[in-house]
């Protein structure tokens, strides 16, 4: 059974904690479906260090449609 605490609301990790692990962060736009994937590190700038890497997705716009709706995951190495 999966833990109710392993939700993505409790993900505290950083975006330096993914670097670090080798992660990728996979951005989706929820209106045209385009994606990519972005290195972590190339991210950190846009955000404190100390917050959740997700908090990144309001900063992020879709670079075919130009909105701001993105969903963000984690991609394990
Ligand atoms: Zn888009």
């Amino acid at each position: 059974m999966r833990d109710w605490r392993s939700g993505p609301q409790y993900d505290h990790r950083t975006l330096a904690d993914l670097a670090g692990a080798g992660y990728r962060v996979r951005v989706v736009c929820t209106f045209c479906r385009h994606f990519s994937q972005l290195s972590p590190s190339h991210l950190r700038h846009l955000q404190p260090a100390r917050y959740a890497w997700r908090t990144i997705s309001p900063r992020l716009r879709c670079s075919v449609c130009g909105k701001k709706q993105v969903e963000v995951t984690a991609q394990a190495p």
